[in-house]
């Protein structure tokens, strides 16, 4: 064999090795796609960005500025971040109008603190995410606009991204843009923004579909129903943003005080309600029992007032043999309930 060959063979292999590594991430996006298009609640979502981006670009932390609302200007980190130390006197939010959103939008690709420091001659206006220490920044962009930030925290062997890891990142980043665009659209569809609690109909359907699995896995399941306490006193004395004030502090403990896999709703006007997985009767009251309190032991406050705020709870089970339908459930909660502002409100009744 002449020395032309051997370096031929020698070449295929160096080839072959590269385009198998390009097989291989290939295979790998094509799961990350699989994978963040299979759901759409925006905290799963988040988590799934998150984990894929550091175990492919092999980091250690990792975190994501976004919007919280249609209308907010800003995009700031979302509380899912992973890894990093939070000072909670830093703000951690971009402006969406701040020059370094524009140049993400114009030159699209990744970029380090020093890359922009180059360009604007200041960080001033990015302090949140130079609080973070990134060693690269991700923009994710979707329908041509900046939908979210990534960014990206020390690498495990400590050496810089090159030109190839950066492109696989913002493929990355354009699969999560994607996902992220269209969860936020269901999440501001399903969301009450005054409270960011759940709707009543994004409710129902889970509750429908929690019931169905119950039945099948004969795991218990409980919901709880409350109400405000003479909450139009509160319209009527102090003015209905007075009453605001009120509904999105009780919203605010009742999220508090349930877990992540629970889901609380605003049911109607000041009445809530939280679904509670794989939970029974006894200590759905517990949870019920612990809201109650909560929200009776933190006045609201308004104007330079304390206000005093109690809330009565119904408390049921779901039981298969009697709940044909999801209303026949919360109907016995809502009796529940009813039966707590018949007996002196400020308590939790269980059902039947
Ligand atoms: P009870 O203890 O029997 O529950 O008495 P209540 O005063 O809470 O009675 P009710 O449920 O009839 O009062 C509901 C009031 O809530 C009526 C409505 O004007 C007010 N409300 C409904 N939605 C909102 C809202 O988004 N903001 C404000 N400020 N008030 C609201
Ligand atoms: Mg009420
Ligand atoms: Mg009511």
């Amino acid at each position: 064999m002449d020395d032309s060959g051997t370096a031929h063979e020698v070449l295929g292999d160096a080839e072959r090795e590269a385009y198998e590594k390009e097989i291989y991430d290939l295979r790998q996006l094509l799961e990350i796609s699989k994978s963040l298009n299979s759901t759409l609640d925006y905290g799963i979502l988040i988590d799934s960005i998150l984990y894929t981006i550091m175990a492919q670009m092999k980091v250690l932390k990792a975190g994501l500025f976004a919007r919280k609302g249609i209308d907010t200007p800003y995009f700031s980190l979302h509380r899912n971040y992973k890894g990093f130390e939070i000072d909670h006197r830093v703000d951690y939010s971009i402006a969406e109008d701040h020059p370094a959103i524009k140049l993400f939008t114009r030159q699209y690709g990744c970029y380090t603190l020093e890359d922009l420091m180059r360009r604007f001659g200041s960080l001033q206006g990015l302090e949140g995410l130079v609080a973070l220490g990134p060693s690269l920044i991700v923009p994710l962009k979707a329908k041509g606009a900046i939908n979210g930030i990534l960014v990206l925290g020390e690498r495990i062997d400590d050496v810089g991204f090159d030109a190839y890891e950066r492109e696989y990142a913002l493929t990355i980043a354009a699969l999560a843009a994607t996902a992220i665009n269209n969860a936020f659209l269901f999440e501001m569809t399903t969301t009450d923004m005054m409270t960011r609690l759940k709707m009543k109909h994004y409710f129902y359907t889970v509750l429908i579909e929690r019931m169905e699995q119950a039945a099948i896995g004969e795991k218990p399941l409980s919901i709880v129903m409350l109400d405000i306490d003479f909450f139009k006193k509160f319209n009527d004395t102090y003015g209905h943003l007075c009453g605001d004030a009120v509904l999105k502090q009780v919203a605010r403990l009742v999220q508090e005080n349930v877990r992540t896999m629970d889901l609380a709703a605003r049911y109607g006007g000041e009445e809530f309600c939280v679904l509670l997985p794989d939970v029974g009767l006894e200590r759905a009251c517990l949870v019920a029992e612990r809201i109650r309190q909560a929200v009776a032991s933190t006045p609201t406050e308004y104007e330079g007032r304390a206000l005093c705020v109690t809330i009565s709870l119904g408390v049921a089970q779901y039981d298969p043999q009697r709940d044909v339908s999801a209303k026949s459930l919360i109907d016995r909660a809502d009796r529940a309930l009813y039966y707590s502002k018949q007996n002196g409100r400020d308590r939790v009744t269980k059902a039947d």
